[in-house]
């Protein structure tokens, strides 16, 4: 059978086979009855027949064909599956989310070579999720969960801070999956905040200052932003001073609320110097 074949390490196939793990992020994932459910990257189904069992409606997004034909053939009976056999980094997201009124209840174990740029794309559709339980490399989710000026903080700690609260669930060794991983994994919850941490302003400003905040680690804060598109209109020294920031600090020393500070002010700036 198909999704018996070797795995890819091209696609980050490490599946988990260890039962108690698997009970542990299903029950972590705590789907609520007639919840929208996505799944990336189902591989073998280790979560997959879980979910299939408990969610109101459950979409697989898979890039391996064979895999992917696979869970086509498992669910063909339950018209609440739905298999989409492609790239999760090509899929329009907001636009399979937004199919559902409700909001979605996200579950994978990510493949370790993309979990940072899924995050982006995650994070790109915050408004429409419901919950996220997501397997990561244990550095990655480290960073996730750091503190400013230390060198695990980064840009996604800033951007999905501001929505999310992450809560380290249980670390998983190396043991636990086919193939053995080299390092070890850790599972989170991403619970949507109810009240944003800071106003940001404009999102995508937000985006642009914490990137390029974070753009050259061993330049200064204003030399960073000096790089961002928003410096052919907004004066960054005279941002900086605005928002009583020193500029000769790094990128990495700032709070979310400091990062908050200065994106509300460039949007302000970028507003009032629209023509
Ligand atoms: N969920 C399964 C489990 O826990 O055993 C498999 C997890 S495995 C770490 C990652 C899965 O993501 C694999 O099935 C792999 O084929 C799939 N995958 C890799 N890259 C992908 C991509 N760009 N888009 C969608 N799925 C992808």
């Amino acid at each position: 059978m198909s999704a018996a074949r070797r795995p890819l390490k091209s696609l980050g196939q490490n599946f988990l086979v260890d039962g108690n793990v698997i009970d542990r992020i299903i029950q972590a994932a705590d789907i609520l009855p007639d919840q929208p459910v996505l799944e990336i990257g189902p591989g073998r189904g280790a979560l997959t027949k879980h979910l299939a069992g408990r969610a109101g409606r459950l979409v697989l997004i898979e890039y391996d064909h064979a895999l992917a034909a696979f869970h086509r053939d498992q669910h063909q009976d339950n018209e609440r599956v739905t298999v989409i056999d492609a790239d999760v980094l090509k899929v329009d997201l907001d636009a399979l989310l937004s199919e559902s009124p409700q909001k979605w209840n996200v579950v994978a174990n990510l493949p370790y070579n993309i979990s940072t740029e899924v995050l982006f794309r995650l994070y790109g559709v915050h408004s429409r999720l419901a919950r996220m339980t997501l397997m990561l490399q244990k550095e990655v989710g480290d960073r996730l969960a750091a503190p400013p000026d230390c060198s695990a903080y980064g840009v996604t700690t800033v951007l999905l801070g501001l929505w999310f609260d992450i809560r380290r669930v249980f670390v998983v060794p190396p043991g636990c999956f086919h193939p053995s991983p080299k390092v070890d994994s850790v599972v989170l919850n991403f619970i949507p905040r109810t009240a944003v941490r800071a106003e940001v302003g404009d999102e995508g400003v937000f985006r642009s200052v914490v990137k390029s905040a974070f753009s050259m680690r061993r330049k200064t804060l204003a030399n960073c932003l000096k790089s961002a598109e928003f410096a052919k209109t907004v004066d960054c020294e005279q941002l900086l001073e605005s928002c009583a920031i020193d500029g000769r600090r790094r990128g990495e020393t700032l709070s979310l609320e400091e990062f908050a500070l200065l994106s509300c002010r460039v949007t302000e700036l970028l507003r009032t110097a629209q023509p």
